[in-house]
C-alpha cells in the first residue's frame, strides 16, 4: 500500500463550533468554510483525518453510540459538499471517569499520539510529513509529538491558545484565521496549485 500524508484535523473549534459536550448532530455547527477546506485537502492528495478528544463519553454526557451517529452525520454532511473525510478517530477516556471502562490515563487522549498512531497503521500514513490543524495547545503538542507540522486556527479556543503558546515560548508552524486559511497555507507551502485541475 502506498504511503500517504495526512492533514489531521481537530473537530470542535476547528471544523465546527465548540459548544462543550454536544450529544446530537443538531448541536454541531460546521463552519461553512470547512467544506471547501476538506475538499482542497482531498484534491491535494492528502488524507483528511479527524482526531478528537471526546471525554464527554467518560464524563457520561454522551454514549459511544451517540458519538458514532454524530460522526456518520458529519461524514455525510461533508459528502454532500463533495468533500471526503478519510477517517474519524476519537478518544473516549477521561482520567476521572466514574465508569471504570473509561477511567484511564490513556495513550490516545491528545496531546498523546495514540490516535495518530492508530490512523497511521490503518491508513498507511507517514506522520512526519503530515500536518495537524487545531485550536488548542494540546493539538499543537499532539502534532509535535508525531513530528508533524502543527497549525493553530484562531477559531474555537484559538486566541486563548495563542497566548498560552507565547507564554511557553513555543510557536506553531502557522497561525491561521480558520481552517480554510490553514489549508491554503499548506497548499502554498507544498507548492500545490489546485487551479490546474
Ligand atoms: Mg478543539
Ligand atoms: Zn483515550
Amino acid at each position: 500500500m502506498k504511503i500517504k500524508r495526512a492533514v489531521f484535523l481537530d473537530r470542535d473549534g476547528t471544523i465546527n463550533e465548540d459548544v462543550g459536550y454536544p450529544n446530537q448532530f443538531s448541536q454541531i455547527n460546521i463552519y461553512p468554510d470547512s467544506f471547501e477546506a476538506v475538499r482542497k485537502i482531498n484534491q491535494a492528495g492528502f488524507l483528511a483525518v479527524i482526531v478528537t478528544n471526546q471525554s464527554g463519553i467518560g464524563r457520561g454526557f454522551i454514549t459511544e453510540g451517540e458519538l458514532q451517529v454524530i460522526h456518520q452525520k458529519i461524514e455525510s454532511a461533508f459528502s454532500k459538499h463533495k468533500a471526503h473525510l478519510d477517517g474519524i478517530y476519537s478518544c473516549p477516556h477521561y482520567p476521572l471517569s466514574s465508569a471504570p471502562l473509561y477511567r484511564k490515563n490513556c495513550s490516545c487522549r491528545k496531546p498523546n499520539p495514540g490516535l495518530a498512531l492508530q490512523a497511521a497503521s490503518e491508513l498507511n500514513i507517514d506522520l512526519e510529513s503530515s500536518y495537524m490543524i487545531g485550536d488548542k495547545v494540546e493539538d499543537m503538542l499532539f502534532g509535535w509529538n508525531i513530528k508533524a507540522s502543527s497549525i493553530l486556527v484562531l477559531t474555537g479556543f484559538g486566541q486563548k491558545s495563542l497566548s498560552k503558546l507565547k507564554k511557553r515560548g513555543t510557536q506553531p508552524a502557522f497561525v491561521a484565521k480558520n481552517l480554510l486559511e490553514a489549508v491554503n497555507w499548506i497548499l502554498r507551502r507544498e507548492k500545490i496549485d489546485l487551479t490546474i485541475f
